[in-house]
């Protein structure tokens, strides 16, 4: 590296309102320097049919998931970066066929996988999965279970947008085997709600939810803030209506990244849409949304999940951040393999192709630096921010405990922690919440390098 830092370079500063204080800059997405470091080696491994049945029975006590994609979209949404293909006629039907073949010969190839290695989680995930037909999305799902070995208390989620997800919909997908239904709802502001894109009002984003609730379906959403034009009264009345008026189990809560060159970045520019709110305003919007909704009755579950009942587990969105194979499914989907990062054809005339030809539509095959620093600390890290603390300092590096101990102790002075209350370990604050990004990124740093001090 050829610079050795500080210890102090780690610490946040020390101020009355850490919220807002607690580091200098915005949250920004750099990668990290332990990700930096690493290069992912060149796969040597052979198609999917050659590796693929030795490889996901390498390690079977890891839980294993089943993530399918389904990458059309009515319409892009001003702040959205997964847009891929227009919804277009017939698209259901078409995809659907495709992917039950890909179930099929996925699953043949993977024979002894399906005997001994029972699934945890299906996701569907998009996209917009919810545009498929009723029957047809009934028979990918069934197919996933006629296929593979799905455990009882599988968790299997369709998602989705509030247009077009009709209660008919949800309660045949229940019916064939899903139990959890996933809407970007973003905002119930009608008013910024047709700014992003999004067509359906407040009352029929309420109405829609409490139809799929009917389903008996655990129904959670996305909640946004930081979005243009949004205040904290706005924000707090979108946690007012959805607690009121509707019946979902939980929700996770994001603050919105516009990224450059999106529709809505280039909307700011043209002066179409109001600015962004600035930094310290979507601090403080996080921290009042954090309040608001504990006095509605939510549990704070994962660092960015929230729920009302304990039937609502995010397990997905859990399992996704551990050691979880993955198998992926449709076009442009991710999926994962221990060390080895899988990709599906993100074309979807590739995909189809391949698919037709009886292949596993892989594009990417590689040792995944993601996965590769799992092993370690990155992996204890992961698990107890999903449970909303950090490591406790046993697990840490045994060359780092002395320091970190330090480093922990300012981050306390600082406001970001707190002893946790069952006396294991440190928990984090709202304010530690709101910077988690950026304590994650330093502590991978902080173990990846040598620190004077
Ligand atoms: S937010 Fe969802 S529906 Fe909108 S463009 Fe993105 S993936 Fe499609």
């Amino acid at each position: 590296m050829g610079f050795k830092p500080e210890i102090s370079d780690f610490y946040a500063r020390l101020s009355s309102d850490p919220l807002t204080m607690a580091f200098a800059e915005e949250k920004k997405a750099m990668p990290s320097l332990a990700r930096m470091q690493r290069q992912p080696p060149e796969w040597k491994g052979g198609s999917f049919a050659e590796f693929g049945p030795e490889a996901f029975m390498a390690r079977p006590e890891r839980p294993l998931a089943l993530y399918v994609h389904v990458p059309f979209c009515h319409h892009h949404c001003t702040f959205c970066p997964f847009y891929i293909n227009q919804t277009k006629k017939d698209f259901s039907k078409e995809y659907a066929s495709l992917l039950l073949k890909e179930i099929v010969d996925t699953a043949h190839v993977l024979r002894e996988v399906v005997d001994k290695r029972s699934v945890d989680a299906i996701y569907f995930g998009g996209g917009t999965p919810s545009d498929l037909d009723r029957d047809d999305m009934a028979a990918v799902i069934r197919a996933l279970h006629d296929c593979f070995r799905i455990s009882p208390e599988a968790e299997v989620t369709v998602e989705g947008r509030t247009t077009g997800f009709t209660a008919e919909k949800g309660k045949a997908w229940v019916e064939a085997g899903a139990n959890r239904f996933s809407l970007g709802v973003q905002s119930a502001n009608t008013a910024l709600r047709k700014k992003l894109g999004r067509i359906s009002s407040r009352e029929e984003v309420g109405e829609t939810l409490n139809g799929l609730c009917e389903s008996g379906a655990s129904v959670v959403i996305d909640l946004m803030y930081g979005l243009p034009g949004q205040d904290i009264p706005m924000l707090l009345d979108d946690i007012r209506y959805i607690s009121e008026e509707t019946d979902i189990a939980g929700l996770d809560l994001y603050e919105l990244r516009c990224f450059p060159d999106s529709p809505l970045d280039k909307a700011i520019q043209r002066g179409k849409m109001p600015m962004l709110p600035e930094f310290h305003e979507k601090a403080r919007m996080f921290g009042a949304a954090y309040a608001r909704l504990y006095d509605y009755g939510f549990e704070h579950f994962s660092p960015k999940h929230w729920r009302r009942n304990r039937r609502e587990r995010s397990l997905y969105n859990r399992l996704a951040g551990r050691q979880t194979d993955m198998i992926p499914f449709g076009s442009a989907a991710g999926g994962r393999l221990g060390t080895i990062g899988l990709g599906t054809a993100r074309d979807i005339a590739s995909y189809t192709e391949m698919v037709e030809r009886g292949e596993k539509p892989l594009s990417r095959i590689a040792f995944s630096p993601l996965s590769v620093d799992r092993g370690g600390f990155s992996h204890e890290l992961d698990i107890a921010m999903e449970s909303l603390r950090l490591p406790d300092i046993g697990k840490w590096p045994v060359s780092y405990r002395e320091s970190g101990k330090k480093l922990l102790a300012q981050w306390k002075e600082a406001g970001l922690l707190a002893d946790s209350s069952d006396g294991k370990g440190m928990s984090l604050t709202c304010a530690g919440f709101f910077w988690s990004d950026r304590l994650k990124k330093l502590l991978a740093d902080f173990v990846a390098v040598p620190v004077a001090g």
